[in-house]
């Protein structure tokens, strides 16, 4: 898929399509990955795409949503109790496998994941 204006992320963003829901705030939504690589596999999405694509997108003012999506994974991860251990992958661009083209943080986890990733 080519970067392009609309995703299925803003899809699940406004209830067009349902998904599973497993936190939300006013900057971000995490819900379930349709299609899961691991027993607890997440998606934490920022509410409003403002540019950010791709992480590679990132400028300046979005340091602040960064780091709280970031955070927020790290919540996700600790409500899905994940205390052996979980991993937060962001696939950026063609080399990186994104499918989807609204930046979105993948929290991985409740077994064991093997290192280097393919
Ligand atoms: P990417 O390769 O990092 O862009 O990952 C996109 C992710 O979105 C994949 O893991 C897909 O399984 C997931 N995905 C695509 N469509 C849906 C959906 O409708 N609901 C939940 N997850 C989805």
């Amino acid at each position: 898929m080519e970067p392009s204006e609309t995703t299925i992320f803003d899809k699940i963003l406004s209830k067009e399509i349902p998904s599973d829901v497993v936190y939300e705030d006013e900057l971000c939504l995490a819900f379930r990955d349709i299609a899961p690589q691991a027993p607890v596999h997440v998606l934490v999405i920022p509410k409003r795409k403002d540019g950010l694509s791709q992480l590679s997108k990132a400028d300046a003012r979005h340091k602040e949503l960064l780091g709280h999506l970031l955070f927020v994974a790290q919540h996700v991860a600790k409500s899905e109790g994940l205390a052996e251990g979980f991993r937060i992958v962001i696939n950026d661009g063609k080399h990186g496998c994104q499918a989807v083209y609204h930046l979105h943080l993948h929290v991985l986890g409740g077994r064991q994941l093997t290192w280097p990733p393919g």
